[in-house]
């Protein structure tokens, strides 16, 4: 079995708008930094899957598939943030088979650990509309491959990135065979992820938010791993972590106000590994989101591929140059009260 198999998108640098911070720089920054640390070429890069009608109409409207076809087609808008050029609607369907191919590796035993750089971004993406530089919702179609294809019953997401996974709760809000959970700065774009967000009708107790004040960092986010992550998931018991890795959380990040290390984002990553390898079969992979500052994707990535890997690596950026604040310690409080933990 490999121990780590990665996607990577080919061609993705013709989805691109000049002057927009989800460029294609990203993903180069990122596999340069996983060669330079000299774990890039030992491990293979997965082909995209292909992506069954049935999953993609499951996690998305036919009337938004069409839009955005019709959309990409002329280079337009998707909305304010959301740009499509002609080759973007090629893009978005491999992006999405990326994560479907690392999320299959994974749970067909080919591999230990997938690690999915997918360009576009997709956690944004509603059933009903792409939003927040997100075209497809790459993570939810990899989640609703397993379920549909494969006969998972019992998946976890667990969302990283700076903002609210917005689109991957809304496509699974309903439901308990995908258990959400996302840890976020708030307030901030999209404006949802509150704490008392818990999922809707059969799905309600299936969504997790943990929304963070602007200056938490290395210990708020080891708190609401240690103290809130892991115990959701050793009472939900699922068959295969996927997270959605973002490194905009990162203290160097034009986006965000919070002030999380490269070496911390690996801890977190390190803590999700051991735990899948206890009680989930070692199913565990990473989908790539957002993350602005070329220097924090670079070294999280090592951090990131180093957790999967169970590898030594130093943290060259180091921690933040402020120190964090405590405000984050009440929404860890009310967060255990709510959830009984
Ligand atoms: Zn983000």
């Amino acid at each position: 079995m490999q121990p780590l198999v990665y996607f990577y998108p080919e061609g993705h640098e013709a989805h691109r708008q000049a002057g927009h911070p989800e460029r294609p720089e990203r993903v180069e920054a990122i596999k340069a930094a996983l060669r330079q640390a000299g774990w890039w070429e030992d491990f293979p890069k997965l082909a995209a899957a292909p992506i069954s009608p049935e999953v993609l109409q499951t996690v998305h409207h036919p009337a938004y598939l069409s839009m955005l076809r019709q959309t990409c087609q002329r280079g337009g808008q998707i909305d304010g943030d959301t740009y499509t050029t002609p080759a973007s609607w090629q893009i978005a369907q491999q992006s999405a088979g990326g994560a479907i191919a690392a999320a299959l590796a994974v749970w067909r035993g080919e591999a230990q650990r997938g690690m999915a750089l997918c360009r576009p971004p997709g956690h944004h993406a509603i059933h009903g509309q792409g939003m927040g530089f997100c075209l497809l919702n790459n993570i939810a179609l990899a989640a609703e491959t397993l379920i549909q294809n494969e006969a998972a019953q019992k998946l976890a997401i667990v969302d990283l990135d700076l903002h609210h996974g917005n689109g991957s709760e809304e496509i699974f809000w309903q439901r308990q065979d995908v258990f959400f959970l996302s840890v976020h700065q708030s307030p901030l774009y999209p404006f949802s992820g509150r704490l008392d967000e818990t999922g809707g009708g059969r799905g309600e107790g299936y969504s997790a938010n943990f929304p963070m004040p602007p200056g938490s960092g290395d210990e708020a986010y080891s708190k609401v791993m240690d103290e809130l992550i892991l115990p959701l998931l050793e009472r939900y018991k699922p068959q295969m972590i996927l997270v959605s890795y973002g490194f905009d959380t990162h203290w160097r990040d034009p986006l965000g106000s919070l002030l999380l290390s490269a070496r911390a984002y690996g801890q977190l990553i390190s803590r999700l590994t051991a735990w899948a390898d206890a009680h989930a079969g070692g199913r565990i992979s990473v989908f790539l989101e957002g993350g602005y500052d070329l220097e924090a994707a670079a070294a999280c990535s090592q951090a990131v591929a180093a957790a999967l890997l169970g590898r030594p690596w130093d943290d060259p950026l180091g921690p933040a140059p402020e120190s964090e604040g405590t405000l984050w310690r009440k929404m860890v409080a009310r967060a255990r009260s709510l959830w009984n933990i």
